[in-house]
């Protein structure tokens, strides 16, 4: 496979396979292109906006709470 993608140890410049997470040249961690961490916070940012939205919806127009402002 030509088409597999590449990555350099930032420590030695090693190039390591995708598929590596270690480098096999000095064990430095490698931080793929495909990363899990923004992953993980973009999920979290998501799960935060929804539950905003979902708080704000049909759940929170309870009638005994004059929560909702109209300005006109
Ligand atoms: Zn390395």
């Amino acid at each position: 496979m030509s088409d597999q993608k590449t990555d350099k140890c930032k420590k030695c410049g090693e190039e390591i396979s995708a598929h590596e997470q270690v480098c096999p040249s000095c064990g430095e961690e490698v931080s793929q292109g495909f990363n899990a961490k923004p992953w993980i916070i973009l999920a979290i940012i998501i799960l935060v906006i929804m539950e905003i939205l979902v708080g704000r919806g049909p759940g929170a127009e309870t009638k005994s709470e004059p929560a909702v402002e109209i300005v006109k």
